[in-house]
Parts: C-alpha cells; structure tokens; sequence
C-alpha cells in the first residue's frame, strides 16, 4: 500500500530528552522514520558531527538560505538561528516515511500553519527538578546556558495547549513505545484516509449495480 507520510513535530523543553527518544524511534523503526536535520549557527557539541546531529553553518550562511527560501521555517534560540531545510522533508514525505522535525515552539506553529495537517507531540520530562538535573548532568553547557534553557523552558510550557500529544518522557524505553503507538494510529484517522475511503466507496458501488 502506499501511503502518504505524516509530518511530525517534536518539541520538547531542553533536557526533555526528545533527541535520544528520536535516536531509538529510527534505530528501531529505521524503514518508518525519516528525521530531519536542521540548519543552526550553534557551535558543534563535543561528538556533534556536521549532516549528523545538524548542518553547522555560519550566520552569513543562514541568512543566505534564508533569502533563497530553502527552509520551511526558522527560528532564534538562545543567541542562535535553528531551521529546516525544506528538500530533504518533502522527499521523504512522498516516499511514504514519517518526517520528524525536531523543533521549538516557534517553528512548531509555523510548520503547522504552513502545513495544516501536521502533528504536533510534545515531549516532558516528570517535573521542573529533573529538568534542571538532566541540563547540568549533561555537563555540555555553562551555568549562564542551562540558566537561559530554563528560562525559555518556562516560556515554552505556556504553549503546550498549541500540541495535539503531551508525552512524559519517566521511562526512556516506554517513551519510544507511546510516541510511536501516537503516530502510527495518526494514520488510521479518516482525515487522513479520503482517498482510499474513496476508491473503496466506488468499487462497492460496482457491486450494487450488478445485483
Ligand atoms: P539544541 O541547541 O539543544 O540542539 O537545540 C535548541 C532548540 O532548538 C531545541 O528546542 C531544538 O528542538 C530546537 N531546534 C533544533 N532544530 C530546529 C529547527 O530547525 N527549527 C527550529 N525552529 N528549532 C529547532
């Protein structure tokens, strides 16, 4: 059969643990996913490999796919410019893959208001302290960063009502499970299905005039 795949945003706050959930999505699920890799100005985490985690670019670089209109939406975070190279995510939809983007908030409703039928999860870690613990444990950013984070963290929970999923990320191996139950019963809704719902209803039609 082929289907068509559903565009999929993850947000998340910093920390949530949204990235290593999408790591073990497409390890498991590898002919089903397809993630996104987003532009950034953010320098290289130690182990980040550029086309692997992110295209690190310059800002001058940035702004020129920018201007060319080669991402479906952008973003500033914390001091930097985040975006979504808009190629890769339409080849892989039509391939029949589930695309998922993971972005902030900002380009979360972008995407959606561009592209009306996305969907859009939001994953939490179970409480504000395990966040803080989770920011600090990771021991790749400076005390001024994990505060900003938290910061944006808190602004963020303001828009969750915007989500269509809120999952908490407590068991990292129950996570993976819940998000792709989520999206793999996206498929079955009757939005989503009008074509074959459509081809059916004509071949039952055929039966109706030869009885
Ligand atoms: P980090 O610097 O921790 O990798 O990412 C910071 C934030 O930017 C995260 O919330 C992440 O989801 C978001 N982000 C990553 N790529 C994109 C993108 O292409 N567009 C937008 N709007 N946000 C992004």
């Amino acid at each position: 059969m082929n289907r068509k795949g559903i565009l999929v945003v993850v947000s998340g706050f910093s920390g949530s643990g949204k990235g290593t959930i999408m790591k073990r999505l497409l390890a498991e699920y590898a002919e089903t996913y397809a993630l996104s890799i987003s532009a950034t100005t953010r320098a290289p985490r130690p182990g980040e490999v550029h086309g692997k985690e992110y295209f690190f670019v310059s800002r001058e670089e940035f702004e020129e796919m920018i201007r060319r209109e080669e991402l479906i939406e952008y973003a500033r975070y914390v001091d930097n410019y985040y975006g979504t190279p808009r190629d890769y995510v339409i080849r892989q939809l039509e391939q029949g893959r589930d695309v998922i983007l993971e972005i902030e908030i900002q380009g979360a409703l972008k995407v959606k208001a561009a592209y009306p039928d996305t969907l859009l999860l939001f994953v939490s870690p179970p409480g504000a302290e395990e966040l803080r613990r989770r920011l600090v444990n990771r021991g790749t950013e400076e005390e001024a960063v994990i505060a900003s984070r938290l910061s944006r963290a808190w602004q963020e929970a303001q828009g969750v009502e915007n989500y269509d999923y809120f999952v908490i990320n407590d068991d990292l191996e129950a996570c993976v499970q819940e998000v792709h139950s989520i999206i793999s019963n996206e498929h079955a809704r009757v939005a989503r299905n009008h074509a074959l719902i459509e081809n059916i209803r004509t071949e039952l039609k055929s039966f109706v005039k030869g009885e």
